[in-house]
């Protein structure tokens, strides 16, 4: 099959659909891959990198796109990638149609065959694409807090870790899935007191017998997670409730139990965000300040550590993409349900009933 890696045009996304080792393995299985020249600039592979495991470089986008079946990409397309699609295309990529209706009639209209990332599932009813991202994200959430902490960025001047004869950093984790159980860890290796809380007693459970006390487990009720805003200098927002908006746990009111200088790091924000005070924020000014409390709520934080990320999503992406090639998309869709979950948009209509019905269409 041709494969088509086109650069990503969204602002501030330095990922790439796929590294020069995930083309490589495209390449020995007897596909051709076509990547857009400078794709791979923002994790560091240069057009050499990509020529010499034998892919071939475009010098356009619309190259890409007039030369291959399968486009492998990143994020969502922008209009004038998504003007590119025909009935001939396979789109491999982050969609998230669901708050998006224009993306929607676009890709409906195109008749191209789309497989979104965020839809495809695993045997245990988890989202084997989302997790790397949520990886990412929970273990930055602590990197990003800890400079946010530091009194120049308007922190209340804590070191996380502390040194021998002063008390660590106070770490609180809401939400102990995916993106809270890498945020602990980060903070347990740095040292920090944490305490994570969460809803779900068998999370509790699994959290307590992994940290082995060095994280604390608290069920979290109103009078649990106010107690533990008035003792931390970092909180990371990290809840989700699947298909909702984020609840708003920590309102306004709440900040004035917190210490001055205290850091909110809100990775749910993507999902609206867990604090009421939240709203997105960009790599290029993340953090804003209220009622002395500074609040970090970037929607897309694995961008900013794009060669990271862009490794991390082609272990989960790379699998299923080389089964689309070798065996055709419907073969491998009917061979496995799990990435026909994937199966957004096919033929001109929406093929994903969550998505439909969260856009009021029809499937
Ligand atoms: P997850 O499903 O693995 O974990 C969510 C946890 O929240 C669960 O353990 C659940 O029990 C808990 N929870 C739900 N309601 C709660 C409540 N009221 N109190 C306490 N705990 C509660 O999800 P995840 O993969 O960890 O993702 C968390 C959020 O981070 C999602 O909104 C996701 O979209 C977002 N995210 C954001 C970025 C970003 O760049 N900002 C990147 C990746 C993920």
């Amino acid at each position: 099959m041709k494969i088509g890696v086109p650069k990503e045009i969204k602002n501030h996304e330095y990922r790439v659909g796929l590294t020069p080792e995930s083309a490589r393995e495209f390449i020995a299985r007897g596909h051709s891959v076509l990547v857009e020249t400078q794709a791979g600039a923002g994790i560091g592979a240069s057009d050499e990198d990509y020529v010499a495991i034998g892919a071939e470089i475009a010098p356009t986008a619309e190259d890409v796109f007039a030369n291959s079946t399968m486009i492998i990409k990143v994020k969502e397309p922008l209009a004038d990638e998504r003007k590119r699609l025909t009935p001939d295309h396979i789109l491999y990529t982050y969609l998230h149609l669901a708050p998006d209706p224009e993306q929607t009639k676009d890709l409906i209209a195109s008749g191209a065959t789309c497989i979104a990332y965020e839809t495809v599932t695993d045997r245990h009813g988890g989202l084997p694409l989302l997790k790397p991202m949520s990886q990412v994200a929970g273990r930055l959430a602590i990197q990003c807090g800890a400079s946010a902490l530091e009194k120049n960025e308007g922190g209340r001047g804590v070191l996380l870790g502390g040194v021998p004869g002063v008390h660590p950093g106070n770490v609180l984790v809401i939400g102990g899935g995916v993106v809270g159980f890498n945020a602990a860890q980060m903070a347990v290796g740095m040292h920090a007191d944490v305490t994570i809380l969460d809803r779900n007693t068998d999370v509790l459970d699994r959290l307590d017998a992994h940290f082995e006390g060095r994280a604390k487990t608290i069920y979290s009720t109103k009078a649990t997670l106010e107690q533990a805003l008035s003792e931390a200098d970092l909180v990371v927002g990290a809840v989700l409730v699947p298909g909702a908006a984020a609840p708003k746990l920590v309102t306004r009111e709440m900040l004035s139990l917190m210490k001055p200088g205290a850091v909110m790091v809100d990775v749910a924000i993507d999902q609206g965000g867990c604090f009421e005070t939240s709203h997105a924020t960009t790599h290029d000014n993340p953090t804003y300040i209220v009622d002395d409390i500074v609040h970090y709520c970037v929607a897309n934080m694995p961008g900013a550590v794009a060669r990271t990320s862009t490794y991390a999503l082609n272990n989960a992406t790379l699998i299923h993409a080389l089964r689309i090639a070798d065996k055709g998309w419907k073969a491998a869709l009917q061979a496995d349900p799990h990435l026909a979950d994937g199966l957004n948009v096919w033929n001109g209509k929406i093929t994903c009933a969550p998505v439909a019905e969260s856009l009021g269409m029809q499937s």
